[in-house]
């Protein structure tokens, strides 16, 4: 039986709804990545064909999961957004993305390439740091977008984070990152499941979220995190304050977090494709996972002449390897077993 667009669109949203919460809520996917992806491009495609089946409830119009009630509710001043996956998983998506930002910015052919800063995306869960007088006073996770979940107990037993910054620290300074689980502290924890005869994790991802939402901080703490600064979400009294995504990372190194040195700052499409090859050849030999890597637009002034769209910024895209795809896949199975 071939269904019409509107019954399609509507079955499309009641699968993605199930897996986004069993991904985001429960730490427990049962479907590939790729799967998820494959899905959602597909309702996106409706969406964009017949503009009347968009409701209001569409996963494409939300980022993330839902907030679970054990944990205090966090606002975000600045929203936590998603990242658009460039659908051309070839290198000609590096080319798409720089095209769009030309035509976004008015540039013509004849002017200089767009600068960008490249780097990697973290497999963790995003997190929201807040320091006020350079003292952490808050940890948040993305929740929604627009609310989150008060997580500071079980943060605050993560060693790489800084319980107070070194140097002249903004007067607020929220800082966003991923929190993770490096492949080795993964196998180690595993290795101790069995030597006691527990369970063991299905992949370093899922870990490091199980463990981020833990109601005991004791249980978080034998779970080992680490974490990587990846932006900024609000600022006050940040006098020098840099005028580059590069510049703000560098400046986040310096106050004491963990910045990941596999990043570059590259010029144009040709640029972009430069680091996508070298990181190609390094991701397998990564002490952790990765879901692809990020390009961002450089410049903080582009950046916000860009904007957003609904759920993520026009300044930055995310790009898949091709065989990543098929390896989601492969853990996909034992994720079912
Ligand atoms: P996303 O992962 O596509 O992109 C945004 C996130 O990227 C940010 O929140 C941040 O946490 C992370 N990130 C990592 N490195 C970063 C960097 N260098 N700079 C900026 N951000 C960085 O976000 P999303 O929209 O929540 O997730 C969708 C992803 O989750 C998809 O890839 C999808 O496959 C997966 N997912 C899977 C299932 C499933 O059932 N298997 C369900 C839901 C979502």
């Amino acid at each position: 039986m071939t269904l019409t667009p509107e019954q399609r669109a509507a079955e499309l949203r009641e699968l993605l709804n199930r897996y986004a919460h069993e991904y985001y809520v429960l730490d427990l996917p049962t479907v590939p990545d790729a799967e998820y992806d494959r899905l959602f491009r597909e309702l996106e495609a409706l969406e964009t064909a017949h503009p009347a089946l968009k409701t209001p409830d569409s996963p494409t119009l939300r980022v993330g999961g839902i907030i679970l009630p054990h944990f205090e509710p966090v606002t975000h001043v600045v929203p936590m957004l998603s990242i658009r996956t460039e659908t051309d998983v070839t290198e000609n998506g590096a080319f798409n993305f720089d095209a769009s930002v030309r035509r976004e910015l008015g540039l013509l052919e004849s002017d200089a390439p767009v600068e960008y800063a490249a780097e990697l995306k973290f497999d963790g869960l995003a997190m929201s740091l807040r320091y006020e007088g350079g003292v952490l006073v808050q940890a948040a996770t993305r929740g929604d977008g627009a609310t989150g979940e008060d997580v500071t107990q079980n943060i605050r037993t993560i060693k790489q984070i800084p319980l107070r910054l070194t140097g002249n620290a903004p007067a607020v300074l929220e800082v966003r990152g991923e929190v993770y689980m490096r492949r080795d502290d993964f196998e180690a924890l595993n290795e101790r499941q069995r030597e006691r005869g527990d369970k063991t994790f299905v992949n370093p991802r899922n870990t490091a979220a199980g463990a981020v939402r833990q109601l005991d901080p004791a249980l978080a703490a034998q779970r080992p995190l680490s974490f990587f600064a990846y932006g900024l979400g609000e600022v006050v009294g940040w006098d020098a304050m840099p005028r580059t995504h590069s510049g703000l990372l560098d400046a986040l190194a310096v106050f004491g977090f963990p910045v990941c040195a596999e990043r570059d700052v590259v010029q144009g499409g040709a640029g972009l494709v430069g680091f996508h090859r070298r990181m190609r050849e390094k991701r397998d030999g990564l002490p952790f996972d990765i879901d692809g890597i990020v390009y961002k637009v450089n410049s903080l002034a582009q950046q916000r002449e860009l904007g957003f769209r609904t759920r993520e910024p026009r300044w930055a895209v995310a790009h898949k390897y091709p065989a990543q795809e098929a390896l989601t896949t492969v853990e996909a199975i034992d994720v079912q077993v």
